[in-house]
């Protein structure tokens, strides 16, 4: 994805920071401690299609 792009997203619910992940598929929200998808290199940035992280996940900070 667009570095560019990514560096104006925000998360929907913190305004936070978000990183991508490693297999670029996610935008993770440490914050909140959520991962909004990308669907065809398309951030779904909405709330209710979040995922929550688990607990290993949120330890992940890189
Ligand atoms: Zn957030």
């Amino acid at each position: 994805m667009d570095k560019k792009l990514l560096g104006l997203l925000a998360c929907p619910v913190c305004k936070g920071e978000l990183k991508l992940n490693e297999s670029k598929t996610e935008l993770v929200c440490y914050q909140d401690a959520m991962a909004f998808p990308v669907r065809e290199g398309i951030p779904v940035m909405l709330a209710t299609e979040a995922r929550t992280l688990s607990t290993d996940e949120r330890l992940d900070k890189r």
